[in-house]
């Protein structure tokens, strides 16, 4: 799980411990990820597992140490989950090209090295299609299907996520390897107020864009996120607005 030290990638931490996962919480806040570990490890009632390791997802050497040594300890890698992102809020005009870089870098290219390093695993797992291979989940946004009203930056980089995503299930599916592409909504968590509504037009401005209410819970996210993996859906976009509805079926009918 990587970012799995806060908000959304913590609360499919503790989903998954709960389901009886062995968890490695990756995140580049060391402390951040021992935090979660230790909170959801060593309950009597659950026997999943969590522990945690410093990742920065922008080192693809790093990334592929990570997965090879869930290999090694385990066997196998059922699942990864490509969940860090970062934003940055403000006007397009105001960024820095150094602000470019660093977007595509966590965004994009992290979550492509997530993918380069465990899929090869999980196609060999998956033998031919004849057997479960893993699956592969990628946290992208709401803002990977929509554009109005978004940061342009962050839009652009989960706009690639989605793509790739879908994409790559197509390929996969044939090989025994399952792909999602989580799209929610506003979620509490610290990144609402580090980008997108500190310093992007208020709160309301922002909800009302995505046409929500609320930001959503992150414990309910990551159940509806565990359901669409357990089911193998494509797409999780949630809630689903009617224009949400409309451009997904217009953008990937296929997945709608
Ligand atoms: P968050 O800021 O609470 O958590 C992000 C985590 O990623 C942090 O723990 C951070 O340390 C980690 N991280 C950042 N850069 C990293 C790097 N280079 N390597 C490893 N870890 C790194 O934010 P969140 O809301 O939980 O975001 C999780 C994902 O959900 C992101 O991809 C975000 O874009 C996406 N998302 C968030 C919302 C929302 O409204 N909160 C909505 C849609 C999608």
């Amino acid at each position: 799980m990587t970012g799995g030290g806060s908000g959304i990638g913590a609360a499919l931490v503790r989903a998954l411990v709960d389901a009886g996962a062995h968890v490695v919480v990756a995140d580049l806040d060391e402390v951040a990820a021992q935090r979660v570990a230790d909170e959801v490890t060593g309950r009597a009632d659950v026997t999943g597992t969590a522990r945690a390791v410093r990742l920065d997802v922008t080192d693809a050497a790093a990334v592929q140490a990570a997965v090879d040594d869930v290999v090694a300890r385990g066997g196998r890698i059922d699942l990864l989950f490509n969940n860090a992102g970062i934003t940055f809020g403000g006007e397009t005009e105001d960024l820095a090209l150094a602000h470019w870089d660093a977007i595509i870098d966590v965004n994009i290219r992290g979550v492509v090295h997530g993918v380069a390093a465990a899929y090869p695993h999980m196609v060999r797992q998956g033998a031919g299609g004849t057997a479960w291979g893993g699956h592969v989940v990628n946290t992208a946004s709401m803002g990977g299907l929509m554009a109005a009203g978004l940061i342009t930056s962050y839009v652009m980089t989960k706009h690639a996520v989605v793509g790739l995503s879908l994409a790559l299930r197509t390929e996969a599916a044939a090989k025994g390897v399952g792909v999602t592409v989580i799209c929610p909504a506003a979620v509490e968590t610290p990144i609402l107020e580090k980008g997108h509504l500190g310093r992007f037009h208020g709160r309301d401005y922002y909800l009302k864009g995505q046409g929500v209410r609320r930001p959503l819970d992150p414990d309910v996210l990551a159940a509806e996120a565990l359901a669409a993996v357990a089911s193998d859906r494509p797409l999780l976009v949630t809630p689903r607005p009617a224009r949400i509805a409309w451009r997904v079926g217009r953008l990937a009918p296929a997945f709608a």
